[in-house]
């Protein structure tokens, strides 16, 4: 089988494999294979040394130490944008069996979960992302600084500037098979999305994979950084990743409580079954303090998701654990047939926040935990005594508060397993001890001369 796939690559001029894992911070690793390797990337995976990779907690010696890419030959396409490689995206193995702390392997285990009750999860992703430049001084400045603009949404200035770069970003993703879209300017100075027709969930991870990957590649080949980070700029919009999710019964819908307006009805599937999405969403919304240590992971994601922001109404970013139909002010928006999961940010790792979300969502399904009353207020516009008077909770407002509440949960550290669990945490910690000792500018213009 791959022999025939062999042969069709050399004569696409193909000699090079890039096996391609992601670990624990949502980076893309990997290394080039001759093509001729595939049959032993494919049956063994390629090597790397495991303590090398983040998150894995592997030995440095010993059978353990070893950690295989084993790639997956669905994936397999050529990279238009690198001349002669063609990708594959590898599953972690350890001393031959998969490796429970490989973000796809988490994936894989909840898409099993899921193949268990005849489902599949059909998910669309939606990458914010910022091109940027760095100034001779250090500092960042959007690529195409049009300060001018106060509100740069849907500018038509500078995304013709990019196009040559956003172009060339939608034939890598159509390389892969991706439809894409639509690509826009947003909301924030040097803020870009590119959207790409949803797929099933471990497919739709990949390619967002393969989307940051080419990303990064691209906007360096066009003079400018590709950043996944989720808030540049204090005052200004982040980059969400948002996840629009609808559950499948083979080529049916499962999501049939959510009606033609995407509000969530009193009715159960047909036959009788249950109401799967009210019981999903509640799942996700129970769940969202600590979803946002897997959707929402680094010190800089609470920048986004902060209320204050919120409340100024420009940054579209959740802060509130709600649900409406087609409410982007909430959590978790409501459409036809579908949600929108509007917490995870640009730095998460798609693996993780997509297991996570499933996770909570079969819990709620499990339980029949209830979503609360729909919510179709601006929230931006409450100020936070009435969230509070409404009985509305919070999102965490510090990765250290995220952590917390993933530490207790013990369905997402079921999800992730113990290994990663316990990494996972340690590393936040680490990462918010070291910015909560950090005496920054702002703390010296404020208290030094006081
Ligand atoms: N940039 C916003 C966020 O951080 C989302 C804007 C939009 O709805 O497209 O989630
Ligand atoms: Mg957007
Ligand atoms: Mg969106």
């Amino acid at each position: 089988m791959h022999d025939a796939r062999v042969l069709e690559l050399k004569r696409l001029g193909v000699h090079t494999l890039l096996v391609q894992f992601t670990d624990v911070h949502g980076v893309a690793k990997g290394k080039l294979v001759p093509l001729d390797q595939l049959a032993s990337v494919l049956a063994h995976g390629a090597g790397f040394a495991g303590p090398s990779i983040a998150g894995t907690g592997l030995p440095r010696t010993g059978p353990r130490a070893e950690y295989m890419a084993r790639g997956d030959l669905a994936t397999l396409q050529p990279l238009p944008w690198w001349l002669g490689v063609a990708r594959i995206v590898g599953d972690g193995h350890v001393a031959g069996e998969p490796f429970d702390a490989c973000p796809r392997q988490v994936l894989r285990r909840q898409v099993a979960r899921l193949a268990a009750e005849g489902w599949q999860l059909q998910l669309g992703i939606e990458p914010e992302f910022f091109l940027l430049r760095r100034e001779a001084d250090g500092s960042w400045r959007p690529a195409d600084a049009l300060d001018r603009l106060d509100k740069p949404s849907y500018d038509l200035q500078s995304l013709p500037r990019q196009a040559a770069l956003l172009q060339a970003l939608r034939a890598a993703l159509e390389a892969d098979g991706a439809e894409v879209q639509q690509i826009d300017h947003e909301d924030a100075h040097g803020q870009y999305e590119l959207n790409f027709r949803h797929d099933q969930v471990l497919a739709s991870c990949d390619r967002l994979m393969l989307f940051k990957l080419a990303a990064q590649r691209l906007a360096e080949q066009h003079g400018c950084v590709c950043s996944f980070m989720p808030k540049p700029w204090a005052n200004q919009p982040g980059s969400g990743l948002h996840f629009h999710v609808s559950l499948w019964d083979g080529d049916r819908p499962a999501f049939d409580d959510l009606d033609e307006h995407g509000h969530l009805v009193d009715r159960a599937g047909r036959a009788g079954e249950l109401p799967l999405a009210r019981h999903f969403i509640a799942g996700v919304l129970a769940h969202s303090a600590a979803l946002c240590a897997m959707a929402a992971p680094t010190v800089n994601s609470y920048k986004r998701l902060v209320v204050g922001e919120s409340l100024s109404g420009t940054s579209w970013a959740p802060a509130y654990v709600a649900h409406g139909a087609n409410n982007r002010t909430a959590l978790v928006r409501t459409l036809p047939g579908r949600f929108e999961w509007r917490l995870p940010d640009a730095s998460a790792n798609p693996y993780l926040a997509a297991a996570g979300l499933i996770a909570a969502g079969l819990d709620g399904i499990a339980r029949r935990l209830e979503p609360g009353p729909a919510i179709d207020d601006d929230l931006f516009a409450l100020d936070l005594a009435t969230i509070h008077a409404r009985g509305i909770a919070v999102l965490p407002q510090s990765l250290a508060e995220a952590a917390d509440a993933l530490a207790v949960d013990a369905v997402l550290a079921e999800a992730l397993g113990s290994t990663l669990h316990t990494q996972l945490l340690a590393l936040q910690r680490d990462e918010w001890l070291q910015y909560a000792r950090h005496v920054s500018a702002w703390e010296l213009a404020r208290y030094a001369a006081r």
